[in-house]
């Protein structure tokens, strides 16, 4: 079944602009493509965890078609399509690179409404941020505001104004919690139909289930396509081209998955691609896209092409690709090319990655499938929160000869003889020898999973630390008291107060501070309406707090007398709760608990001892 490549494409020269799709897992990403699609994946994945690479092309026509439904006019759209990659993690997007800058165009950012922006959200982020990519945050799971009324598939801001007055309050609040988070990020956004700022991201309120918002997503990705276009779009015969998945296929052998950003392929082209140990050097034997619309998760026949333009997602057999790496770029060799520089310059995407570890120094054997995981689980163990030395890295799957790297590490500091193995085999042998050795194999396929277990396997010494931090850090507060709900003046004092900076938790020493300080007792309970205790209460919220006297000094200290229903309460902070705060809780740069973001300078006056 061949089809000429050539007649989908539009007559102008553009390329298809490629879209990922990033966010936290559980986020929704799964659920918004099949949404968008029309199809239904995600039931079938183990536990609903998008864990493979998969892409969507969405010809144009199909796009014209769904722009009629909801009267957009895009018949100046000229792109002959949308390609959408579905990302693990954000494992393809940082596979999606060549020679430092990004390959993917626009990314949706699928944020969770009721949890709002979350670790991986913010890695993603910062990816985004690094690579300059432009974005639309998709606000997902509208539909769990309570007493949503289901308007399907209709434009979210129509949604919205069906909805009754509390649904609306609670999404408001919810939008703006989220907005500052991002501030907090640096970055400025609101909803897409609020003002016009530039330098702003738009959010897209969206439900993957019932389908509100999917309109102005589709939109949006439109329109950014229909303005960029000509400035990025353009399409040059240079080929651009990245792999992105090494896969075998029943019937087919190894496969390579690549996305062709810029420039043509030909069956029977003369490729280059980054090889385990070295450069392989192959033909082409065939091209194979899904068929449109369809996801090369789904099971079905592929198209065969003779040649293909960019920008496509591009599935190529060929001999000798066992030891091909994802997240390399492909070569193709014209008959003019240097050859033996072209093979260099293959291999050299590895090693721009592996160069940058300190071989010498004491740390754990890091192995993963491909250089972009590589790359990421590398900065992710690096970052000041995780921080596991690395002495040796590879994309490979875990071999004798790696298990005895990291047994050299047994007399050293035993900890470290350890080997975080992400989404790679570990042969038996390997496996047989580590445990004859005493070497630790921890192997798992989400890389923040990976920290954990080797935190586990180590010791808990840190969560035991954060435990005890937790305990002894005072968190900033600043409370007014309310003169009319005085329930008790003297131990235990029991009142009702304003929260008006920071957060009030149980435990929490506090003070009045005046001429100095005069300490009153530490918070025993809060509650937040009659009979309702909860154990921190923030900033906005009115509670009544009971604070007992841990010493007869404090226990002596009378409401009326000692201090007045116009004076301040404020935590007590001392040297080594603020210490704790900065150890667990990167104080002041953020405090990051339940979600709550305060800024430096929203931060309390802290009376320090
Ligand atoms: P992913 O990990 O980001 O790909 O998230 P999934 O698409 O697998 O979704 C995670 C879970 O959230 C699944 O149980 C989905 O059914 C559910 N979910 C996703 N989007 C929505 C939504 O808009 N509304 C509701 N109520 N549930 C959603």
């Amino acid at each position: 079944e061949h089809v000429n490549a050539e007649s989908k494409q539009s007559e102008e020269s553009l390329r298809s602009p490629i879209c990922c799709i990033m966010g936290h897992v559980d986020a929704g990403k799964t659920k918004l493509l099949d949404r968008i699609r029309g199809t239904n994946v995600q039931e079938g994945e183990a536990g609903g965890i998008t864990q493979q690479v998969g892409a969507t092309f969405f010809p144009a026509e199909n796009i014209r078609e769904r722009a009629k439904e909801i009267n957009v006019d895009i018949a100046k759209l000229k792109v002959p399509g949308l390609l959408v990659i579905d990302t693990p993690g954000h494992e393809a997007f940082t596979n999606m690179r060549s020679r430092g800058s990004g390959l993917c165009d626009i990314a949706i950012l699928v944020v969770d409404l009721m949890h709002g922006l979350e670790r991986q959200t913010i890695e993603s982020l910062n990816l985004l941020k690094s690579r300059n990519t432009d974005f639309i945050v998709a606000l997902n799971k509208v539909d769990r505001l309570y007493g949503w009324k289901t308007c399907r598939n209709t434009r979210f801001k129509e949604a919205l104004e069906r909805q009754a007055k509390d649904v609306k309050n609670e999404f408001y609040m919810r939008l703006n919690q989220v907005i500052t988070q991002f501030k907090e990020q640096g970055l400025n956004t609101d909803l897409y139909y609020e003002g016009n700022m530039r330098e702003r991201y738009n959010i897209v309120p969206t439900s993957a289930i019932t389908g509100e918002g999917i309109p102005e997503l589709l939109w949006l990705l439109l329109q950014w396509s229909q303005k960029t276009m000509v400035e990025k779009l353009t399409y040059s015969d240079q080929v651009q081209c990245n792999v992105l998945e090494v896969k075998v296929v029943e019937g087919l052998g190894k496969t390579i998955d690549v996305v062709l950003v810029n420039g043509v392929l030909h069956e029977g082209d003369q490729i280059v691609v980054c090889g385990n140990e070295e450069p392989i050097v192959t033909t082409i034997r065939s091209l194979l896209t899904p068929h449109p619309m369809k996801e090369l998760r789904v099971k079905g026949t592929y198209l065969h092409h003779k040649e293909i333009k960019a920008a496509q997602f591009v599935k190529i057999t060929a001999q000798g690709l066992e030891h091909a790496i994802a997240g390399t770029s492909l070569y193709v060799v014209r008959p003019q090319d240097d050859l033996e520089g072209i093979k260099e310059a293959a291999m050299q995407d590895v090693k721009s990655v592996t160069s940058r570890i300190d071989k010498s120094c004491e740390g754990v054997c890091v192995q993963a499938s491909t250089r972009g995981s590589l790359e990421a689980l590398l900065d992710f163990l690096k970052s000041p929160e995780v921080n596991i030395p690395v002495r040796y890295a590879s994309v490979d799957p875990v071999h004798k000869k790696d298990v005895i790297m990291a047994s050299l590490m047994l007399e050293k500091k035993k900890e470290f003889a350890a080997i975080l193995a992400f989404d790679v085999k570990v042969t038996r042998e390997a496996q047989e020898l580590a445990d004859e050795l005493g070497v630790k194999i921890f192997t798992a396929d989400v890389i923040y999973h990976l920290s954990n277990m080797f935190k586990a396997g180590t010791g808990n010494l840190e969560e035991e630390k954060k435990e005890e931090a937790a305990r002894e850090a005072v968190f900033p507060c600043v409370l007014k008291i309310l003169a009319d709900n005085i329930f008790n003046k003297k131990n235990p004092i029991i009142l009702g107060v304003d929260v008006l900076a920071g957060i009030v938790k149980v435990g929490t020493p506090i003070c009045v501070p005046q001429k100095g300080f005069i300490d009153i007792g530490r918070i025993a309970s809060i509650e937040i309406s009659e009979g309702k205790s909860v154990d921190l209460a923030k900033k906005g919220q009115q509670v009544t707090i009971k604070i007992v006297g841990t010493n007869p000094e404090e226990q002596k200290k009378i409401y009326g007398r000692h201090f007045k229903h116009d004076d301040e309460l404020v935590s007590h902070i001392s040297r080594r709760s603020i210490d704790m705060l900065k150890a667990y809780y990167l104080w002041p740069v953020k405090l990051d608990m339940n979600h709550i973001l305060l800024p430096k300078k929203q931060l309390p006056p802290v009376v320090m001892t």
